[in-house]
């Protein structure tokens, strides 16, 4: 039987989701190992560890590579590296490389703990990657090491954002995750730190990925109540989005001493421009952060299908999408509460 596939062409031009969503972004992660435990996405009281790949089991880059390429035609123009934690994957740099030099991609982003990254921002710079995303959620090396369920100290991730800038990032986007009664008497002192550099601190909300971490509202601090807080001692003006899908709400200081941006999944879904798509390491592909499966790649990659059956393949994927977890969480949080979804250092943030 001859089944017919589209071509790439015809697929681009189709490439819109059940509400009409458009394919633009990919999260890749290269990895599901991680050296930190933090709190809201491994924790260590989760029991008896976690399983994680095996060496065997990953994507190779020349597997990546060829699958970014199809992606690219389909309408990626974004791909941001992440994990698990990225920078423990070895060779990553000439994954970049390789990932950089395909046309028609305009943006490669990676989203790091931080603390490799002194040891590695010059050669991410140098590979190709054009920005970066620190998470930091504590300025204090005790309540650091709480959070991350770890012994590192957090200076070397207050270090690796410093080294990065020397080396050339300009913006680097910081990610905070504030929890209720963990780190909410520190908002003012991580805006300060940053307020009056380029960085951005991007507040995001606590959210209920995964399975392990035993998330519950109470511990979610709404941005609405930090967005108050920083106000009121340093106003702020609302800035437009700079793009379709943008998951930031920004804010500039009044002041003219930077800018702040509010990523709010809880209390204001933004599923309704959602246009990110995720591949985890081993080649599974996720419609939503709260997906329950993947859609394996690998055996089409294995069987030797060439790029116009992967292409269709991931087309009708993204053509029959559905998802708006965030959205139905505050209508139907009762019905959603034990429904399986992937660990999010399975497949990044
Ligand atoms: N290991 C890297 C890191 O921490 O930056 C990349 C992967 S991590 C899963 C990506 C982002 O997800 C981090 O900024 C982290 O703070 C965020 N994250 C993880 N679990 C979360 C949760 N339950 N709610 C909100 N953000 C979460
Ligand atoms: Fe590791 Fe990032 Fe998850 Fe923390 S948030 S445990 S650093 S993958
Ligand atoms: Fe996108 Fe799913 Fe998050 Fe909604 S819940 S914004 S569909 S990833």
């Amino acid at each position: 039987m001859n089944q017919q596939f589209p071509t790439l062409k015809q697929t681009t031009l189709k490439l819109r989701d059940q509400f009409n969503r458009p394919l633009t972004d990919l999260r890749l992660s290269v990895t599901d190992r991680c050296q930190l435990r933090c709190h809201y996405c491994m924790p260590t009281r989760s029991g008896s560890g976690f399983s994680f790949l095996k060496p065997d089991d990953y994507l190779s880059f020349e597997q990546i590579e060829a699958l970014c390429h199809i992606f690219v035609d389909l309408g990626v123009t974004k791909i941001r590296l992440t994990g698990g934690e990225p920078l423990l994957r070895p060779g990553l740099t000439d994954l970049i490389g390789r990932l950089s030099a395909i046309n028609g991609l305009k943006d490669l982003a990676l989203t790091t703990n931080g603390i490799l990254l002194s040891d590695h921002a010059e050669k991410l710079l140098a590979s190709g990657l054009n920005r970066l995303t620190v998470s930091l959620d504590t300025l204090h090396n005790a309540s650091f090491q709480k959070l991350s369920g770890s012994n590192s100290n957090v200076d070397k991730v207050l270090d690796g954002i410093k080294v990065a800038q020397q080396a050339g990032f300009k913006t680097i986007k910081i990610n905070t995750v504030i929890l209720q009664g963990i780190n909410d008497h520190e908002i003012l002192k991580i805006a300060e730190y940053f307020r009056g550099t380029c960085h951005i601190v991007r507040f995001i909300e606590y959210m209920d990925v995964g399975t392990l971490n035993q998330w519950d509202l109470e511990s979610v601090v709404p941005n609405s109540k930090i967005l108050s807080q920083i106000n009121a001692k340093y106003p702020l003006k609302p800035l437009s989005p700079r793009h379709y899908g943008e998951v930031a709400s920004r804010y500039a200081y009044e002041d003219d001493q930077g800018e702040v941006g509010f990523i709010s999944s809880i209390t204001q879904p933004f599923c309704g421009s959602c246009t990110r798509l995720r591949l985890s390491a081993d080649g599974k592909l996720y419609n939503c952060l709260f997906a329950g499966e993947g859609h394996d790649l690998t055996k089409a990659l294995d069987n030797g299908l060439n790029d116009c059956h992967i292409s269709a393949f991931i087309a009708d994927l993204w053509a029959k999408r559905a998802d708006k977890y965030s959205e139905n969480r505050s209508l139907f949080h009762h019905l959603q509460e034990n429904i399986q979804k992937i660990d999010m250092f399975r497949i990044g943030g």
